[in-house]
């Protein structure tokens, strides 16, 4: 018997107005896991009047002081590591992403960005303005209403935590939408939220498909901000539909990311490891993904072999398995997707290295397996070099100098992150200050903290995730002027 989940409105779990279902399927074997509400603009409009009698008649943010907010994280970041292992499975089957690192990652990640955020919420607050006079100028830091979350299906509990909790900690109301694909993750946590004290509407759980609900989401009067994370291509139409309403929208979009390797680094070893880390962790489905690793030209040899050889050494299958350290793509419209990419690289003239097809011997042919391919590229023009595969598919590129590798890294309407190994460390710098991208890393590769803001330059989209950052998108600033001088002496410079 499958389990069926449902919805999560004004504190009540609940299925679709109209009564729609879909199922969950896991990638990796193609087995039906569980059914959930597929809602529409009716469901949507229900969570919206939810979350705005939560944040307008209740106003939580008054009502629950920073420190009852704070503690409401604190219990969600509980529930979370009391669950772990079969939370990490409901999300390994729904994702068909790995059990190592989902159960050690993923998941102690959600639960620290909750913490994270319980502990800042003591810290959100206006400042005094030295406006000058008789005056006392200060600034208020409100919540700014109910905001809604829409987001990808690459890590769904952490894209949960980093939007649900700086929300909750600014005092906003949330009307949550995971991807249709991942949905499980988010709706085991409308458990947990409702375990942990939050009133009724404050967090709001709805699922369902982007053009249905995550535009009635956009198009809502009663909705404040947008916090998106996705592709650069529905990025672009959330800006449109906020426009109608002027809503404010942070963007967390596409990459193709420059991964650059000097030739006086210490371990080459090193910067292997990172190279296929920063690659094909998630099995490339990670928008800060090093897709485009440059080498220069007098290591580039030896750094070529040692990663073709560490390459076909990296276990691919069912994610469940401990053993398997890269899992299934997420479904077959995916690996269509990714295998059309690999043909055009083909056709295009890049030389394949490594994988380069469907991996389909045993069990593996009931999922969606790809083996982890490198192109070796002569050039940045191919289509595989500009445009952002998300799968496991590296351009591996040779460079001379390092004004050359710059120009080469920043050409690219993408401005996500970037990676740079060398034991010079003027030189990192320099590239560090020089690299158009939202976060740069210097001998180390996709490592991100709570503690650090997350968010791209250019198309790669505005606004940051995680970090006292995200207080920002999530808060506005009133100024209150307040005249101080006695009535008899009040000016106006009017008439
Ligand atoms: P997507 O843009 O197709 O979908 C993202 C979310 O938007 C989903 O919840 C989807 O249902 C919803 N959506 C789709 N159409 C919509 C519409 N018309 N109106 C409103 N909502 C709509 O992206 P995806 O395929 O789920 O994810 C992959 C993309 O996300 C990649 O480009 C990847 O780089 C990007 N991404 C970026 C970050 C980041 O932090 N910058 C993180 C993860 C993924």
């Amino acid at each position: 018997m499958v389990h069926h989940y449902s919805m999560y409105i004004n504190g009540q779990f609940v299925d679709s107005q109209s009564g729609r279902t879909t199922s969950s399927t896991c990638p990796a074997d193609g087995k039906t896991i569980a059914t959930f509400p597929m809602a529409d603009a009716t469901d949507v409009d229900l969570a919206v009047k939810a979350a705005e009698r939560a944040f307008r008649h209740n106003y939580w943010s008054q009502s629950h002081s920073a420190q009852d907010r704070a503690e409401i994280l604190h219990n969600i970041a509980k529930g979370i590591r009391n669950d772990i292992e079969r939370l990490a499975k409901i999300e390994v089957m729904d994702s068909g992403k790995t059990m190592t690192d989902v159960s050690t990652v993923d998941m102690h990640w959600a639960a620290d960005c909750f913490e994270y955020y319980a502990g800042l919420t003591t810290q959100i607050y206006g400042e005094v303005l030295p406006v000058p006079g008789d005056v006392l100028d200060f600034t208020l830091r409100e919540p700014l209403g109910v905001c809604a979350a829409i987001v990808a299906w690459n890590y769904p509990i952490m894209f949960a935590a980093w939007k649900i909790a700086p929300a909750l900690a600014t005092g906003n109301t949330i009307i949550f939408k995971p991807a249709l694909l991942t949905s499980l993750s988010a709706l085991e946590l409308a458990g947990i939220i409702h375990r942990s004290g939050a009133p009724d509407g404050v967090v709001n759980i709805v699922t369902g498909s982007g053009s249905e609900i995550g535009e009635a989401l956009c198009h809502h009067p009663g909705i404040s901000k947008i916090a998106f994370t996705g592709s650069t291509e529905t990025g672009r139409k959330v800006m449109r539909m906020a426009a109608s309403t002027v809503k404010k929208v942070s963007l967390e979009l596409g990459g193709k990311s420059p991964h650059i390797i000097f030739d006086d680094i210490e371990k080459l070893d090193n910067a292997v490891g990172a190279a296929l880390l920063g690659i094909f962790f998630n099995a490339g489905q990670t928008c800060i993904a090093g897709s485009r690793l440059y080498v220069q030209e007098r290591i580039y040899e030896d750094f070529k072999s040692e990663l073709l050889r560490r390459t076909r050494l990296i276990p691919v299958g069912n994610g469940m398995d401990d053993d398997v350290r890269m899992g299934s793509i997420i479904s077959e419209d995916q690996m269509n997707l990714i295998l059309q990419y690999i043909e055009s690289g083909k056709r295009e003239g890049a030389k394949l290295l490594a994988g380069g097809r469907r991996l389909t011997q045993g069990e593996l042919s009931r999922g969606f397996y790809i083996a982890p391919t490198i192109f070796e590229c002569e050039h940045d023009d191919y289509t595989i070099v500009r445009e952002e595969i998300f799968g496991p598919v590296l351009c591996l590129m040779k460079f001379s100098s390092e004004d050359e590798v710059i120009q080469r890294a920043n050409h690219s309407p993408y401005g996500l992150a970037a990676g740079v190994w060398t034991s010079n460390i003027k030189r990192g710098l320099r590239l560090a200050k020089q690299l158009n991208a939202g976060q740069v890393w210097i001998n180390q590769y996709l490592m991100i903290s709570n503690f650090a803001p997350h968010g791209g330059f250019k198309q790669s989209g505005y606004g940051k995730d995680l970090s006292k950052y995200a207080i920002d998108q999530f808060t506005q600033l009133k100024n209150v002027y307040v005249e101080l001088c006695d009535e008899e002496s009040y000016i106006t410079t009017f008439e």
